[in-house]
């Protein structure tokens, strides 16, 4: 076997238990990775690799990144999905023995990350854990960069859907799969629409108790309804997320939050393409922020408001009281232009302080943080003071902030102003905060004096004018002479060094100061990194109350953010009820108002009850049917966020799940066709929409034969009217549905209007009660700008078509089978009676239930 060098052995057998991460292997001033993590990171890197003498003349492949410029490589692999383990020097190269002593100090992963570099201020980066226990599904997800901690659990045999739908919510960047688990055969079934790093593995087996124990060792006792459930399969997920966290930070992680069971019955639901569909925080065409409702709605002034703002649109509440509460809020915020702006303005200075906290915990806070932590603090009793007048409820929960003045005086007393990012290079304590620092201060500073007059005497003394003092890391001090003085130079300056036009020396004198000088500096540095040390200890005393504060924060800076869309963009308050009543005036869609000239944007209204519940909507391609119906459900969500909406008046009746249904999209990906991926969307929705959901269904049938999809779109409207009876907005260009008000109750119709005139159609865009006849599809695609001639030969095919009265046979051919459907279910129960067992009263009920049948599906 080929025998290696000391250093690179050092190497493998580190890398031995590192396998599954790239290596960083610190060498002086650089991070060092070898063979085949070189050849991964030079590629995606874009870094040059090299290769080193590895012993017995064998070359290693090896690239490497400067340690103080890490970060960045760092992010970029992390992003690519990578993990890397950051092997340190942990001994003084210079006191070592021998080859220096190296240790893994910690993994960085895609679901733990702490660096700003590594993260998006405005959405959470969550680590999650599922485990599958006595027909129990457990999702436990943490973002370790806040120390927010939840879980929750689905049954195994009705759930899977739900389960998908919150996963895709939470977006993990990073899941744990125990490979004892069954969730990683769970996991492998999944149709999922995000591609998280697989981890954990290797994670040992846990039963409830043990789960227990672990979380327990975390946060001490546990008293909470959901440790006596009999599976704790949430509680064990949990359990994972810990044990993972121990593994890989190998440092404190004293922010981390006690785990919160989250029940999502409690929350609007809204599926995974009803989100997408509904562009709330992403849009449809790049996955960005850019024409979403978030966008709209974003006046948020910290991170912590926009990643709240972010989960309140995920999660919009059901409960009418907590909605009432934040309308309240943002109500008087509305109101008063004064405190809205004083809030504003004081948000605006305050930092990330639930990050900060979480850097404070992992042991990774820089003096900057600290910094910004003071700063921030020093904002909060000029913001109690704007709150001192709240009156909503929820506003009253939000004032008198905890201003930690103790932790705001210490920091102010200890951490320079000016203070730098790293730990180990001084210039961190305050003068006056420590005698020791300021004593090695003193002899640092009036070095640079004496310095000056030592440059000045030696002039003097040699009567050399181009003599000067100077200083370089490499030889320190030395006093410099042009060639040109040469002959001048006394004996007592000895040689150091030579360069093209000048010659440095050093004396006696100068040899002195340096050794003190530079002691001074290396006590005083390692003085201030100890105090340092103490006092970011001191604050780490402050996690739970920082995160409180920063909680809070986040909450007023959300509110106050509706407040100013909604006076920007000329919202109202909703008025909420749960009597199943759905009546906007005037409403506006949010988004595609704000891409209109002012003004421009045709408002309508709409009334949804619980007698009257299916709006049937026909109208000209182009006309505004999506548009209206998308901005139904928009408003519906922001009202159940708490937000004001566009409107001149709106009631809104609580529903509890949002189904959309709208556009075209392949999923060639998972080997699904447009019309396969449609017709599942609509399967999902007949499954799960109750007589509380809201249900926007655009175009239902369109990817298939006429008749085909005309059948398809008829049956689904027959089943939602008379079997789930939900607010259901359905927009159709088979006008030969419009009849169906005819003969079932519930459904009406309402049509977009168009005017006709010589040059063309003209789009009103206004909802009006009633039918169209006609889609105007040829019109469309003439101003589209299909050529003349196929313009000219699409109008006489329809002209020939027109003859035909396609639709009026459709109809009849309709009507004829559900005549022929119920005949035919009559008939079979009539042939298969037996006759002779029935008595005269049991033949009239069965002809009663017969005729029932027949009046009910008139
Ligand atoms: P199709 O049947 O062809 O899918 P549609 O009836 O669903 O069309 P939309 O997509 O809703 O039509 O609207 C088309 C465009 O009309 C929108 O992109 C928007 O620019 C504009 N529009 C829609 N509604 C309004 C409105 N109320 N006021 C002003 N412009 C509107």
């Amino acid at each position: 076997m080929t025998k290696h060098t000391p250093m690179i052995e050092q190497y493998l057998e580190i890398k031995s238990h590192h396998q599954d991460e790239i290596l960083f292997f610190r060498l002086g001033d650089f991070y060092e990775m070898f063979f085949s993590d070189a050849e991964l990171a030079s590629r995606v890197l874009e870094i040059v690799l090299t290769a080193r003498d590895g012993g017995g003349n064998q070359k290693v492949p090896m690239c490497g990144v400067p340690y103080h410029a890490a970060s960045n490589y760092i992010a970029k692999l992390i992003a690519a999905g990578y993990k890397i383990a950051i092997c340190e020097q942990v001994e003084d190269p210079s006191e070592a023995k021998g080859i220096v002593k190296r240790e893994v100090t910690r993994i960085i992963t895609p679901g733990t990350v702490y660096d700003e570099a590594l993260l998006n201020e405005e959405t959470n980066n969550y680590l999650a854990a599922i485990i599958q226990n006595a027909g129990v599904i457990g999702l436990a997800y943490m973002d370790v960069s806040t120390g927010e901690f939840k879980f929750m659990e689905f049954p195994a045999q009705n759930g899977q859907d739900e389960f998908q739908n919150e996963i895709e919510k939470i977006s993990p960047k990073e899941c744990l799969l125990p490979s004892w688990n069954q969730a990683a055969g769970l996991w492998a079934n999944l149709d999922l629409k995000i591609s998280p790093v697989i981890s954990g593995q290797h994670l040992p087996e846990m039963d409830a108790a043990a789960a227990l124990t672990c979380i327990e060792s975390v946060f001490g006792t546990i008293i909470d309804e959901y440790i006596n459930n009999k599976s704790s399969a949430g509680l064990i997920a949990a359990a994972m997320i810990v044990t993972f966290l121990n593994e890989t930070q190998k440092t404190s992680i004293s922010h981390l939050n006690h785990p919160v069971m989250i029940l999502p019955s409690s929350f609007l639901e809204i599926d995974y393409s009803s989100r997408r569909n509904l562009e709330l925080v992403s849009n449809l065409r790049e996955n960005k922020r850019s024409g979403t409702l978030i966008e709209v709605l974003d006046k948020c002034n910290t991170s912590m408001g926009k990643r709240l703002l972010k989960s309140w649109l995920e999660r919009p509440l059901k409960n009418p009281k907590l909605i009432q509460e934040r309308l309240n809020a943002v109500a008087e915020l509305f109101e008063s232009i004064n405190l809205r702006y004083e809030i504003e303005n004081y948000l605006h200075d305050i930092y990330d302080l639930s990050r900060l906290a979480g850097r404070l915990g992992s042991g990774m806070a820089s003096p900057r943080d600290l910094i910004a932590v003071k700063k921030s603090l020093a904002i909060l009793p000029s913001l109690n003071q704007a709150l001192q007048k709240v009156q909503s409820d929820l506003l009253l929960t939000l004032k008198n902030l905890d201003t930690m003045l103790d932790l705001h005086e210490i920091l102010e007393a200890a951490i320079a102003e000016d203070a730098p990012l790293s730990i180990k290079e001084g210039s961190i304590v305050k003068s006056g905060y420590n005698m020791g620092i300021d004593e090695l201060r003193d002899i640092s500073v009036n070095g640079s004096k004496w310095l000056i007059e030592f440059e000045t005497k030696e002039r003097q003394r040699t009567g050399i004018k181009s003599l000067k003092i100077g200083y370089n890391r490499v030889f320190g001090y030395y006093i410099e002479i042009s060639r040109a003085a040469h002959s001048e130079v006394p004996a007592s300056y000895h040689r150091k060094q030579t360069l093209a036009n000048t010659e440095r020396y050093i004396n006696e004198e100068l040899k002195e100061f340096e050794s003190r000088i530079l002691s001074a500096r290396e006590r005083l540095n390692t003085l201030e990194y100890d105090e340092y040390l103490k006092i970011r200890a001191t604050a780490e005393e402050y996690i739970p109350r920082l995160q409180e504060v920063a909680q809070r924060i986040a909450q007023l800076d959300v509110l106050n953010s509706f407040a100013k869309a909604a006076i920007e963009n000329d919202y109202i308050k909703p008025l909420i009820n749960d009597d199943g009543t759905l009546e906007i005036i005037g409403g506006r869609h949010p988004v595609v108002e704000k891409n209109l000239s002012q003004w421009s944007f045709i408002p309508n209204d709409v009334y949804l009850d619980k007698k009257n519940f299916f709006a049937l909507i026909t109208g000209p391609n182009m006309g505004g049917k999506s548009t209206f119906m998308r901005q139904i459900a928009l408003i519906t969500i922001m009202a159940q966020v708490g937000s004001f909406v566009p409107a001149k008046q709106a009631r809104i009746g609580i529903v509890d799940r949002i189904f959309t249904r709208v556009g075209a999209a392949d999923d060639l990906a998972s080997g699904q066709s447009t019309f396969m991926v449609e017709m599942m969307e609509v399967a999902n929705i007949l499954k799960y929409a109750s007589g509380n959901s809201l249900l926007i269904l655009d175009e239902i049938g369109r990817g298939t034969s006429t008749f085909d999809g005309l059948s398809i779109a008829r049956a689904v409207c027959e089943h939602i009217i008379k079997n789930i009876r939900a607010k259901t907005l359905f927009a159709t260009h088979y006008h030969e549905l419009t009849d169906m008000n005819k003969f079932k109750s519930g459904i009406f119709n309402l049509s977009l209007s168009v005017k006709e005139t010589e040059e063309g159609i003209v789009f009103l865009r206004k909802v009006m009660p009633g039918r169209a006849d006609k889609s105007y599809g040829i019109q469309v695609a003439k101003l589209a700008g299909l050529p003349k001639s196929v313009i000219r030969r699409a109008e006489t095919v329809l002209d020939s078509l027109e003859q035909v009265p396609m639709a009026a046979n459709a109809e009849i051919s309709i009507q004829k089978d559900l005549f022929e459907n119920i005949n035919l279910r009559i008939v079979e129960e009539l042939v298969s009676l037996d006759l002779d067992n029935l008595t005269p009263k049991n033949c009239g009920e069965i002809l009663r239930k017969w005729q029932d049948s027949l009046k009910n599906d008139d």
